[in-house]
This record gives C-alpha cells, sequence and structure tokens, in this order.
C-alpha cells in the first residue's frame, strides 16, 4: 500500500479490517493488543500488517482500544465494530 493513503483495507477470509488513517493519532495501544494485526509506518500512522492476524476478540480489543475510532472490523460483510 501507499503510506499516504487515507484509508487501508485488508480482508482475510471472513474478517475485514480498516484503517481510518486519517483518524489515527498514532497512540500505538492497537500495536499492543494485537502486535500481529497492526503496526505504525515510519510517519507513525497505523498500518495493517502481513502475515497471521491475531485472533479476533483480539482484533476487536485493538480496535475498542483507539480512542479516536480509527479501526473498524467487519465479519462476513457485516460492521461488527464500532457498533453504530
Ligand atoms: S490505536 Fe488508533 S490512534 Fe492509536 S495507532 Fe492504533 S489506529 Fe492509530
Amino acid at each position: 500500500m501507499q503510506q499516504d493513503e487515507a484509508l487501508q483495507i485488508v480482508k482475510k477470509g471472513d474478517i475485514e479490517i480498516r484503517i481510518l488513517r486519517e483518524k489515527c493519532v498514532g497512540a500505538a495501544t492497537c500495536v499492543v493488543y494485537s502486535p500481529s494485526t497492526f503496526d505504525l509506518d515510519e510517519k507513525n500512522i497505523a498500518i495493517i500488517k502481513d502475515g497471521d492476524w491475531d485472533s479476533l476478540e483480539k482484533i476487536i480489543e485493538a480496535a475498542q482500544s483507539c480512542s479516536v475510532l480509527a479501526i473498524e472490523v467487519y465479519q462476513g460483510g457485516e460492521k461488527i465494530y464500532p457498533k453504530k
């Protein structure tokens, strides 16, 4: 992906993660909760990693930890976090 992309979407199986990179403030709590799923790029903006992700439970915890709601999680095409 391009580093300046405002939105990163990655799908694996029936799980899709979106990072609204314009919202991200680089607090990195998502990386603490799901280190195999999220990382920060050189500008301290969150990215979704390649390879095996953490469990869905941990990914949701990471999304919940994000104070600016920059992480969205979908399962089977339905948004499961945030629920709005
Ligand atoms: S928790 Fe949210 S604001 Fe912090 S790095 Fe992750 S996506 Fe960005």
